[in-house]
């Protein structure tokens, strides 16, 4: 079960080999990386400057779930090719969104966690087909979604025998205009009370505003985040998706410096 009921401690979730990537414990993981994989170069570079930079663990979309039908989708299999290319140059295990049941066994044979999108957090079949398989699930909230029916949500991952779930405040819709989204800082202390899940902060989808996610980033950790997933990009003025949020490597760099920091304060 989600709830915290019976577990004092929050559940540990590791990605990958070894424990350089554990969710829940004393550490605070930074997945870090484009929001697309565009190609080979492209997420190799990345994936460099994000070990460089000192974070966890890589991200990237193959599988692009676009609002516009007309827009880039993803490279599909060979993006999760390029992805685990990149794993295997640098180390750094790597989370991927899968959008459709039918995908997740693909997905899963490459990718170190499983990422289920907010545009997907309702869909039963494939909450349901990602707790059948082994890999951990990094679960989005959905855009207009109550804590309620997120962690009903959530059940159903782990009722299919799937428990490493690991939550995902991404920012809801409101009316605010300034920021794509509104990222609601407090769920992590109220979703700690409710579930021994883990709970990470995006602030990159939560602000669609680059310059807003160092301070996004370092507020989540001082509210008591478990990890933090933040897009980067090598170079975001050319990014094919999300450019507009997605910090430099060199941001990168200074914020996980900064982090270290509050870490340390709270
Ligand atoms: C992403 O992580 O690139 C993404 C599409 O996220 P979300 O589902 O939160 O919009
Ligand atoms: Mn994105």
């Amino acid at each position: 079960m989600a709830a915290r009921t019976d577990h004092t401690e929050t559940t540990r979730v590791t990605i990958g080999e070894g424990d350089g990537c554990v969710f829940g414990g004393t550490q605070v993981p930074v997945i870090a990386g484009p929001c697309s994989v565009e190609g080979e170069q492209e997420i190799l570079a990345a994936a460099e400057a994000v070990k460089a930079a000192g974070a966890h663990a890589l991200r990237g979309g193959a599988f692009k779930p676009r609002t516009n039908p007309y827009a880039f989708q993803g490279h599909g299999e060979d993006g999760l090719k390029m992805l685990a290319a990149a794993r295997d140059a640098t180390g750094l295990p790597i989370v991927t969104e899968v959008l459709t049941p039918s995908d997740v066994e693909l997905v899963s044979k490459y990718a170190d966690c499983l990422q289920i999108g907010t545009r997907n957090s309702q869909n039963f079949k494939l909450l349901e087909a990602c707790g059948k398989q082994s890999k951990p699930v990094l679960m989005k909230r959905g855009m207009s979604m109550t804590l309620d029916e997120y962690l009903q949500a959530a059940e159903y991952i782990l009722a299919a025998g799937n428990g490493n779930v690991i939550l995902c405040e991404r920012g809801i819709r409101t009316f605010e205009d300034h920021t794509r989204n509104t990222l609601s800082l407090s769920v992590v202390p109220e979703l700690h009370e409710r579930t021994h899940l883990p709970i990470v902060i995006d602030p990159s989808h939560g602000t669609g505003k680059a310059h807003l996610v160092p301070a996004m980033s370092k507020a989540a950790m001082a509210c008591g985040c478990d990890g933090l997933a933040i897009e980067m990009h090598i170079d975001p003025e050319h990014a094919l998706t999300d450019g507009a949020q997605s910090i430099t490597p060199a941001v990168l760099s200074d914020l996980m410096e900064d982090l270290a920091r509050v870490a340390v304060a709270v």
